[in-house]
């Protein structure tokens, strides 16, 4: 489950983040609506939470455009006013649901549940792919009466390769979907963490293996079960 965060206020969209990222889901961050907009447009997310007052483009013109581009990723709007205004024109231009700011963490997590439930997202269903099982709550690869917990950048990595098994999963889309988009500088680390999560396969005895393609990037490949 990936989730963008259009938010200009650092410290707010770091809480969010954090939150998110701590039940498990992949979180990116924009600081205004421009990059927001830029990162929306991938289509790749399952939820965007999208502040109304933003710096370069409003949240209201980023989700216009976002409907007239087709991108239909369910948009739940955090908006600072009390007036019915903004909310209003927000559900107008293709929101999902909004949230008032300040807003207490339980009701936005159990919003975005909510949004990717109506959506037919199903976040509760555990991905498989071949023998393995990925335990989104506790965070582990589970395969037959074995399991192993991953840390978190090990997990995040695991679900990107289940959720696009069969296809290459580059070195950029690591950095980006588990680094998050302006560091750049764990770039290297995508091998480390892979060598990580090859043992791991190993010692859980899964037929599942990561393979290199080389100059391209990385995809599971579940042997000839
Ligand atoms: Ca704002």
């Amino acid at each position: 489950m990936r989730i963008l965060v259009v938010e200009d206020e650092i410290g707010l969209a770091d809480a969010i983040g954090a939150i998110l990222t701590k039940e498990k889901y992949i979180v990116d961050i924009a600081n205004d609506g421009r990059t927001g907009l830029d990162y929306a447009l991938t289509g790749g997310y399952d939820c965007i939470l999208l502040d109304i007052m933003l710096p370069k483009m409003n949240g209201l013109d980023v989700l216009t455009y976002l409907r007239v581009r087709e991108v239909e990723t369910p948009v739940l709007l955090l908006t600072a006013k009390s007036g019915t205004d903004d909310k209003i024109k927000g559900l107008d231009c293709g929101a999902d649901d909004y949230l008032t700011k300040p807003f207490a963490m339980g009701e936005l997590l159990a919003r975005v549940r909510a949004m990717t439930r109506r959506k037919g997202v199903t976040p509760d269903i555990n991905p498989k792919y071949k023998d393995i099982t990925l335990d989104l709550k506790k965070g582990a690869i589970i395969c037959g009466v074995n399991s192993i917990v991953l840390g978190r950048k090990e997990f995040q990595m695991m679900e990107l390769l289940v959720s696009k098994a069969g296809q290459i999963v580059t070195k950029e889309d690591f950095v980006k979907k588990v680094w998050g988009n302006d560091d750049d500088s764990e770039y290297n680390n995508v091998e480390v963490y892979i060598s990580f999560l090859r043992k791991k396969l190993q010692l859980l005895h899964s037929v599942v293996q990561i393979k290199t393609r080389r100059g391209i990037g990385y995809c599971l490949d579940g042997g000839m079960i």
